[in-house]
């Protein structure tokens, strides 16, 4: 990670409104972290990125995935929340053993860092024991990315229905063994679950608890279940815990109050837009959250049912708000708000945001860490080069994803995950999809015979 790192020649979206976007700019990376960005720059004894054919950006913040379901990937498309609850919270997680975490969040952050995502707040509900915890932890560091561990409670829903336990002590345990350094790749949080999930008693416990142990909250409010409504976000005002420090995840099927109450006390929110219309949280509330100046992050939630990159959330929040804005008045313009601009800077520097470490990452920065992505315009479902921000949110996809850096070093290059024994990966996500779909009765009959 010491030494000179030149990146040179790209068009470089640095979503930094003071620099804006360079085309043929450079970047020099010292230390892990931006030491120029410039038209050019000339320096001695740099290794040298070319980046000709290439857009230069900060890498994507994922701020919500429960990265323990990877070895169960699309095991539940086209699932309502409903059946989802039932299938993977009320049987397939209760299943997990600490190697089978170990195996997903490993094989779930490369997912992620081969797709662009350098940051990923992996939401962690899943701790069936503490070995869970530390297993979950050993994955994400091995895989070498960025990421916020939102430590959560066991499967099992005794723990999510007016729940009388109190959030896992354990959380002491971690933050001492794991997250004594303010600079490392890992931080912190509190993967909470909002009075009505728990009584008011057990709110305020897990509240105190976060906040004691320094860690950041996020929590998931106003998803619709079928015949269920639940005001999380009101029930938390009422007990006074809402603050700055909160991340809330959906929101979709909250009232306008609600969200007001979210901008006036500083939160932010996490939403995953293709997860909350295909399972039917409700629809997504982009527009509600912008028009009280809440810049939403985005969120990828479950492989079980949802792609595991940054791209599809993008496009799939644009056209979900573009539609919203469509006029039935025939003879009144068609006027979105929303830009291509803007969902890319919540797939950056609003997750940053979310995760309160914009200080250090979510733009192109000096000073800032070196978390970048280099997008090739040079194939054939992105050439020829007009617009990049349209082109990164359109038309790009994961197979144009030719590098990434985290802290400067090199995770990706040439379209190749640096240093990972991918068959290795694929037993270990297949081991743990055979020993979890066995023990739930869900090992589809073509897995049994041989082909
Ligand atoms: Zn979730």
């Amino acid at each position: 990670m010491a030494g000179r790192t030149l990146i040179r020649g790209g068009y470089v979206l640095t979503l930094d409104p003071q620099i804006g976007d360079l085309p043929g700019g450079d970047i020099l990376i010292e230390n892990g972290k931006i030491a120029a960005i410039a038209r050019a720059i000339d320096v001695a004894g740099a290794d040298i990125i070319d980046a000709t054919n290439r857009i230069v950006l900060p890498g994507f913040v994922d701020t919500h995935r429960h990265t323990w379901q990877t070895p169960v990937r699309a095991v539940l498309p086209s699932c309502t929340l409903d059946e989802y609850f039932a299938s993977m919270l009320g049987n397939i997680g209760t299943h997990y053993r600490a190697e089978d975490v170990y195996a997903a969040n490993l094989v779930g952050a490369l997912e992620a860092l081969n797709a662009g995502i350098t940051t990923l707040l992996d939401w962690s509900h899943v701790n069936n024991t503490p070995d869970h915890a530390d297993e979950a932890i050993r994955g994400l560091t091995d895989s070498g990315i960025r990421a916020v561990y939102a430590h959560g409670v066991p499967v099992g829903g005794q723990w999510w229905h007016l729940s009388p336990h109190n959030h896992p002590e354990d959380i002491r345990r971690l933050r001492t063994r794991y997250f004594s350094s303010e600079n490392q790749l890992l931080t912190l949080a509190l993967a909470a679950r909002a009075p009505g999930n728990t009584t008011p008693e057990v709110a305020r416990h897990d509240w105190r608890l976060a906040r004691e142990v320094g860690a950041r909250i996020s929590v998931h409010v106003g998803m619709r279940l079928t015949g269920v409504h639940v005001n999380h976000v009101l029930n938390l005002q009422q007990l006074g815990l809402m603050g700055p420090d909160t991340t809330y995840i959906h929101c979709s099927d909250s009232t306008d109050e609600e969200l007001d109450l979210i901008a006036k006390t500083g939160g932010s929110a996490s939403l995953a837009p293709f997860v909350e219309m295909l399972m039917g949280h409700g629809v997504p509330p982009t527009g509600r959250l912008l028009a009280r100046g809440v810049r939403p992050s985005l969120s990828v939630d479950v492989v079980s049912s949802a792609p595991g990159d940054m791209f599809t959330q993008m496009r799939t929040a644009l056209v979900q708000e573009r539609i919203l804005s469509f006029t039935h008045t025939p003879d009144i313009a068609f006027a979105p708000a929303l830009t291509e601009r803007d969902v890319l800077e919540f797939a950056t520097i609003d997750g940053a945001r979310a995760c309160a470490l914009d200080h250090k990452i979510g733009t192109l920065t000096p000073g800032k860490q070196a978390d970048i992505i280099l997008i090739r315009t040079d194939q054939v479902n992105v050439a020829p080069l007009i617009d990049p921000v349209a082109t990164v949110v359109t038309c790009a996809d994961t197979s144009n994803v030719d590098s990434v850096f985290v802290a400067g070093r090199a995770i990706k290059r040439h379209g190749q995950l640096v240093n990972v024994d991918m068959p290795k990966m694929v037993r270990l996500v297949e081991t743990a999809r055979d020993y979890l779909l066995g023990k739930s009765g869900l090992l589809p009959d073509w897995l049994n015979s041989p082909w």
